[in-house]
């Protein structure tokens, strides 16, 4: 069995980019370009009028003057001069007639009656520049311009280019023709009405073809073959010699007795893997056929029959192989960095692909914006529904633990981002997922939280702010101190963020949350151990105003019970303006025991501290770097003299 990375690898080494070919304009879509294609000619080809208006000589300046032309969009304007003391009417796009250089728009002029026989007279209300809404020839292209390389995407803009510079035939690389083949004794045609006992409708079939059309390739339909050694190998035969580049089977390819398409491949040509581990779709076997009518290979995918692992391994690994043979010189998926709108169990043998929707939001939990992502429910293989509105894989590796709710995962983007309305998208009834410990990730940064004490969490992690871990002990935080709110005065987490182990990044935030958003409590988790990287406490030490030693004595004796090693945290705590601010350990379980030993006394604490905020500063004041926003703020500043120096009020002190 070879791991995802390894299959990938093996499967874009043998895809190999198909030979050129020339296409017309309305072939060319989706296709890769495999030439540079110059403007023949200068666009505008002709000075051309931005507005509709009058062409005018600049220099008469604003008067009233014959009309004595017209040149309208698709007129040549050939033999029209404008003299001083003269204007022509111009349509947008027009060409703009010998003389004039500079065009007023109709907006900036009045008509001047005049009898019908007479020539027209138009007011000119302002006063212009030369070139004033001109398009001079080339601004738009420059002729012999390139206006696309080879290796460039033909998307609708790009086909605009093409037919705007005349390049109707255009060289590109071919999108693959591909052949698909359901397997199965109990496979019936989609348009079965009554289904007899063992029987169930092919829906790889359709829905591999529909995938293969969306990556605009060329699709023969093979239809369903009986679970029979010999009639699958004529099939395929048949199909090999047809001048297909890619054949996907579905169904065959596991450990069954009449599972034929892996022993078939392999005599027909060089079959480089037949097990990958991943979930789904562990029996997947890939082959490369020698083509009889055709000098590229044929990349042959025998795909798991369950249509979850079909769709998956579809999109995983045939996608990128159409991509390279269709010249793409980036054949892999975009990944985005999703935070998970619920905990999700991972597999502890196999990295998993779980089925997502992914969205744009803007609180993704941590107060700021960016993308969530959203489990479609249950995620069996035979599952359908779980493919529904996904448009991401969010890539588990096996590690057999719960991720938790809020921690941000890379999202393999595999279809377009499109709006979703996630309350319709739904998790069905036979969803795995608990309701998440974290009843959802509306955590925000509203100040007119109901809560009494708004908590800030901070994770501070080079690979949680890299997205190359998930983030345990954040959201543990968050539930630990909402299950606690009672005991710790109504306390609840309003805020949460990750940054990496960069002491300017935790002085930032534990500032905004401090200074400007003016929470009662900060707990930062991580970076409290011995190695270079740990400098939370450094961070911390610079911004407090008045240590709390106590706190951290608690914490210790408590942990110390537990965890030996809780005697090599170098945690501080103490307090800025009116907010507490407490180092803790990253270990998920620590943050648990800390909060745990501070609970007889923190409710008191916290609430001598929202006193001293009401009753001695309305706001407290920022120091020396921040910039002054409000008249408070700026009369204190300059009553102290605080322009760039040091000051403190007497909290500070
Ligand atoms: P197989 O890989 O052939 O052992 O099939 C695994 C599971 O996928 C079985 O439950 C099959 O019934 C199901 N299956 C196989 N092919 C298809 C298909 N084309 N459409 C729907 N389900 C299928
Ligand atoms: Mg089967």
């Amino acid at each position: 069995m070879i791991s995802v990375t390894h299959a990938l690898e093996t499967v874009l080494n043998a895809a190999k980019r198909l030979p050129p070919i020339s296409v017309s304009l309305h072939e060319a879509l989706g296709k890769v370009l495999a030439q540079n294609v110059h403007a023949v000619d200068p666009l505008p080809p002709y000075p051309a009028s931005v507005k509709d208006g009058y062409a005018v000589v600049a220099a008469d300046g604003p008067g009233e003057y014959p009309v004595i032309a017209e040149s309208r969009a698709g007129d040549d304007a050939v033999g029209v001069t404008v003299t001083p003391g003269t204007v022509a009417y111009v349509t947008t796009g027009g060409p703009i007639p010998d003389g004039a250089d500079a065009v007023v728009q109709v907006e900036d002029t009045e008509k001047v009656n005049s009898a019908s026989d007479e020539i027209d007279r138009v007011r000119i209300l302002v006063k212009t520049n030369q070139g004033n809404d001109i398009r001079p020839v080339g601004v738009d292209i420059e002729k012999d311009a390139v206006v696309l390389t080879s290796g460039e995407i033909l998307g609708a803009s790009e086909i605009g280019l093409l037919a705007a510079v005349g390049a109707t035939t255009v060289k590109v690389y071919p999108t693959p023709t591909i052949a698909v083949l359901s397997t199965g004794d109990e496979l019936v045609e989609p348009s079965t009405g009554h289904l007899s006992r063992g029987q169930i409708r092919d829906s790889n079939r359709a829905m591999l073809l529909a995938a293969a059309v969306q990556h605009h390739c060329k699709v023969v339909d093979l239809g369903i073959a009986k679970d029979d050694e010999e009639s699958q190998g004529r099939i395929l035969d048949k199909a090999f010699a047809s001048g297909i580049n890619i054949l996907i089977t579905s169904g065959g390819v596991s450990m069954g007795d009449k599972d034929f398409i892996r022993p078939l491949l392999e005599k027909r040509g060089k079959l480089h893997f037949d097990k990958v581990s991943i979930k789904p779709g562990k029996p997947f076997t890939f082959a490369e056929i020698d083509s009889q009518s055709t000098e590229s290979k044929i990349l042959a995918f025998g795909l798991p029959g369950n249509p979850v692992s079909s769709s998956v391994c579809f999109h995983l690994f045939v996608v990128p192989a159409i991509r390279q043979l269709a010249g793409w010189t980036n054949p892999h998926h975009l990944r985005v960095q999703a935070r998970l709108q619920q905990p999700i169990k991972t597999d502890q043998f196999r990295p998993e692909y779980h089925r997502a929707t992914v969205i744009w939001t803007d609180n993704d939990g941590t107060g700021s914006p960016g993308f969530v992502a959203k489990s479609t429910g249950h995620q069996r293989s035979s599952r359908l529904l779980s493919m529904k509105s996904a448009n991401a894989f969010l890539e588990f590796p096996a590690t057999g633990s719960v991720v938790s709710a809020g921690t941000p995962v890379a999202a393999i983007i595999i279809s377009n981002l499109t709006p979703v309305d996630f309350a319709k998208n739904h998790i069905s009834s036979d969803s795995n997922f608990a309701p998440p410990g974290i009843k959802s990730n509306k955590i925000t940064t509203d100040s007119s939280g109901s809560a009494d004490l708004r908590v800030a969490i901070l994770t501070v992690s080079d690979t949680v702010a890299a997205g190359a871990g998930p983030d345990r002990s954040g959201p543990r935080a968050v539930s630990v101190i909402n299950s606690s709110s009672e005991r710790l005065g109504g306390a609840k987490v309003v805020a949460t963020s990750v940054v990496p182990d960069n002491v300017a990044k935790i002085q930032d935030i534990l500032r905004r949350w401090s200074d400007n958003e003016q929470m009662d409590l900060i707990i930062t988790l991580g970076g409290t151990g011995f190695t270079s990287r740990d400098v939370t406490p450094e961070a911390t030490k610079e911004l407090i105003e008045k240590e709390t030693p106590g706190l951290l004595y608690v914490m210790m004796q408590e942990s110390l019970k537990v965890t030996p090693s809780a005697m090599l945290s170098r945690s501080a705590a103490g307090i800025r303006g009116s907010t507490l601010i407490i180092n803790m350990p990253g270990n998920p379980n620590a943050v648990a025991e800390c909060t745990e030993a501070l609970l007889p006394a923190l409710k008191h604490g916290l609430k001598q501290l929202r006193g001293d905020k009401r009753e001695k500063h309305p706001r407290h004041i920022p120091h020396a770097e921040a910039v002054p926003t409000d008249v408070w703020e700026r009369s204190y500043m300059s009553a102290t003299g605080a322009g760039g120096s040091e000051v403190s009020c007497s909290c500070c002190k």
